[in-house]
């Protein structure tokens, strides 16, 4: 716990001191017992709430829920989709489910009994290949060809590694929709972007995430398309872009990006640095104006003031905890681009058929 905190009760700027207790969590009506790691004000003694101390203990009351009722925990989730060589999205919709319940259940939200018995067959080969006959039509041709061989291994006994192409780590998006602003995940341009904002100063890992969704949000709302083809998750300090952790290890492994201690009178923090140059040949002209513009119009901000601006933004307010957020919310756009002519955003839909409504979501 490095971040300082601002307590509410005292109104001090503190790193909380850390205290565990047993304490017990409603989890779908039921009492669930956990050894929580609770943050107090050191000043005055008050309890604070800390997001990851809290996201932490929520998941072992989640953990501990699954092992009672025998619910499949995220990791067994992933393991089993990726015998199939399928992606989040396209096993959610051979499944039958909406495009991004999977996603949501592998990111840790509890998953309801219907669907972890659906998860619980789908272990047999033999079921899936009824699900695609009966939802074959929600995937695209190559999708439905990857998992043909993926079954065909699997009942020929193979290991399923055979023929899962696990190329890289990511579970790289073939779509392009709201979620990743009309745009394939660039994941190379991605990292651009990070080396980009990590070579301003102070540039605190939570207002790096903020730039990010600004700059590719704000491309959207001019151009009709995102940056980095990225989408962005609600997470309560703000939006934050989806593999975020793994490429930010890639960045430091490779040594393109450092991180380093600062320390301020009562509190220490870490700021990324970086430790080569842009390769602005990733960019368009206009993207790199963007970039720039947003560098320009925010990056002198504090972490926990581009935050705060963050949660005034209709597109994290409006979607739900760890949920993707849909670029349409570009649109509203509050802390950059907000005095933009109308009349270039209502072009934006012409092009191409309409997006899913977000706030229908
Ligand atoms: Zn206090």
């Amino acid at each position: 716990m490095k971040t300082p905190l601002e307590c509410f009760e005292c109104g001090h700027l503190v790193t909380p001191t850390i205290e565990e207790r047993i304490e017990v969590l409603p989890v779908r009506g039921e009492d669930v017992e956990v050894c929580a790691r609770v943050g107090v004000c050191p000043h005055c003694g008050v309890d604070m709430s800390v997001t990851e101390l809290d996201e932490a203990t929520l998941i072992t009351a989640f953990n501990t829920y699954r092992q009672r009722h025998g619910l499949l925990a995220p990791e067994e989730m992933v393991r089993l989709r990726e015998r199939y060589g399928l992606g989040q999205r396209a096993f959610s919709l051979l499944l039958g489910w909406g495009e991004i319940t999977l996603h949501r259940y592998e990111s840790g939200s509890l998953q309801d009994a219907a669907h972890n018995a659906q998860l619980r067959m789908a272990a047999d080969p033999a079921n899936v290949r009824i699900l695609l006959e009966a939802n074959g039509h929600r995937l695209t041709v190559r999708q439905r060809a990857k998992l043909e061989v993926a079954l065909g291994a699997l009942e020929a006994g193979g290991t399923a590694s055979d023929a899962c192409s696990c190329e890289d780590r990511f579970v790289v998006r073939e779509e392009q929709d709201a979620y990743g602003g009309w745009r394939k995940l660039e994941v190379s341009k991605l990292r651009e972007m990070m080396i980009f904002f990590a070579r301003l100063p102070e540039m605190f890992p939570t207002k790096l995430n903020k730039l990010l969704f600004y700059a590719d949000f704000l491309h959207f709302k001019r151009h009709g398309v995102s940056i980095s083809g990225s989408p962005y998750l609600a997470f309560p300090y703000g939006p934050v872009p989806d593999h975020y952790g793994t490429i930010r290890a890639d960045l430091c492994e490779s040594g393109a990006l450092a991180t380093r201690e600062v320390y301020g009178p009562d509190w220490g923090g870490e700021i990324l640095t970086a430790e080569r140059a842009v390769d602005k040949d990733l960019f368009t002209a206009e993207e790199l104006e963007t970039l720039q513009e947003v560098a320009t119009g925010l990056a002198g901000l504090t972490a926990s003031r581009i935050a705060e601006l963050s949660h005034k933004e209709a597109a994290w307010s409006n979607t739900p905890h760890r949920d993707m957020i849909s670029y349409e919310w570009a649109k509203e756009l509050k802390a950059i681009g907000a005095d933009d002519d109308q009349a270039d955003v209502s072009t934006l839909d012409v092009t191409r058929e309409a997006p899913p409504n977000p706030a229908a979501r």
